[in-house]
Formats: structure tokens, C-alpha cells, sequence
């Protein structure tokens, strides 16, 4: 409960996991959460339009670009960016709610979205993960069949940007060559971060 946490100095951690699309983040992170425990995930808002399978509230919220415009201006947002033209935020209500319980949120964000919560959040934990190569990477961005081959292309064109600037910010980095190692070492990561103050 949050006031055996608050007993404990329990501190709760926001964890930052980027990489890029195609690496296998969102099966990392579903993974990783139920092994984890009293931490969640943060739902992301996004202007792009909901894709098949995808869930309102549950992979995200979808809302209009002018809802969007209007978080960002009522400073609701812990974070945001324009990724391929839509844009992608944090709602900051969700995120200070699981922190004053003590418990941990991660943040599965690019990487300009990464910078700016690390700003606000210097404790932050930063995983990022890489593909064993590029090919694979462009392998299964095709294969999702969601994008037309000039997106397809930008994902590949973002994917090596990322990366390449993901050394800067991001000390913890994952390559997901094997799901159960990837897994493993992510949770791993997380533990050690939140370890040092006792669990409730
Ligand atoms: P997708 O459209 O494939 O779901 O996501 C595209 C990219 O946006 C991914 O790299 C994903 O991590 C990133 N993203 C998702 N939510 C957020 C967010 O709230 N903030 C930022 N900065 N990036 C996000």
C-alpha cells in the first residue's frame, strides 16, 4: 500500500525503454511488466490513427491533433514528439499518481521523448534496445505489413538516427537477438535499479 511504501522510503522509479520500431519493445515490455512487480506502463497519447487490433486506452489513447495541442498548452504532458508526423506523448497525471505510491512506471517512448523525461526525472532508468543487425530490423518492419514502403523506409532511415544517438543517453542497452534473454536482461536491469530500497 502507499503508506507502507512511504514507511520503507520505498521510491518508485520512471523507466525509459526506446528502440527502434521493429526491435520488439512493445513484446519486451509486455513481457518484462508481468514479471515485475509494482510496476506499470505508462499509455501514451497519439494523433496517428488506431490501427487494427490496437485498443483505445489500452496500446493508447487516440485523440486529434488539436486535443493534443491543447494537453501540450495546459502543460499536462510529462513529455512529447513528433514522430513520423504524428505526435506521441506522456501524460504526466498517470505518472506523478504511481510514483507517489511508490511504485515504478515505464515509458515506452522514442528517443527525443527519452531526453526530455530524463530532464525531469534524473534517476530515470535508461534501456534501450537493439536489433542483433539492420537486416532483421527491416525484416520485421515489413512483415508487420502495417507501412507502405516509403514509411518502411523512414522507420529504417529513424532506426539508424536512434541508434546512433542512443549512446548519449541511454546506459543500459539490450539486444533482442533471443525474446527470453531480452526479457531477462531488461528485468534484470529494472530489479537491480529499483533495488537498495526495500520492498513493501
Ligand atoms: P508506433 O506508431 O509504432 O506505435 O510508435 C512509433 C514510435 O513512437 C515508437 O518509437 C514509440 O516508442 C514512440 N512513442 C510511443 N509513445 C510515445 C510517447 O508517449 N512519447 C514519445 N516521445 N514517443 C512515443
Amino acid at each position: 500500500t502507499a503508506s507502507a511504501n512511504l514507511q520503507t522510503n520505498r521510491r518508485g522509479k520512471v523507466i525509459v525503454i526506446s528502440g527502434p520500431s521493429g526491435v520488439g519493445k512493445s513484446t519486451i515490455c509486455r513481457e518484462a511488466l508481468r514479471r515485475l512487480k509494482n510496476v506499470h506502463l505508462s499509455v501514451s497519447l497519439t494523433t496517428r490513427p488506431q490501427g487494427p487490433g490496437e485498443r483505445n486506452g489500452k496500446d493508447y489513447w487516440f485523440v486529434s491533433e488539436q486535443e493534443f495541442r491543447e494537453r501540450i498548452n495546459r502543460g499536462l504532458l510529462l513529455e512529447y514528439a513528433d514522430v513520423f508526423g504524428n505526435f506521441y506523448g506522456t501524460p504526466k497525471d498517470k505518472v506523478d499518481e504511481v510514483l507517489q505510491t511508490g511504485q515504478s512506471v515505464i515509458l515506452e517512448i522514442d528517443v527525443q521523448g527519452g531526453r526530455q523525461a530524463k530532464a525531469v526525472y534524473p534517476d530515470a532508468v535508461m534501456i534501450f534496445i537493439l536489433p542483433p543487425d539492420e537486416k532483421v530490423l527491416a525484416d520485421r518492419i515489413g512483415r508487420r505489413g502495417r507501412d507502405s514502403a516509403e514509411v518502411i523506409q523512414r522507420r529504417l532511415d529513424k532506426a539508424s538516427a536512434e541508434i546512433a544517438s542512443a549512446w548519449e543517453h541511454y546506459n543500459n542497452m539490450v539486444i533482442n537477438e533471443n525474446l527470453e534473454h531480452a526479457v531477462d536482461e531488461v528485468v534484470q536491469i529494472i530489479e537491480r535499479a529499483l533495488d537498495g530500497t526495500p520492498s513493501p
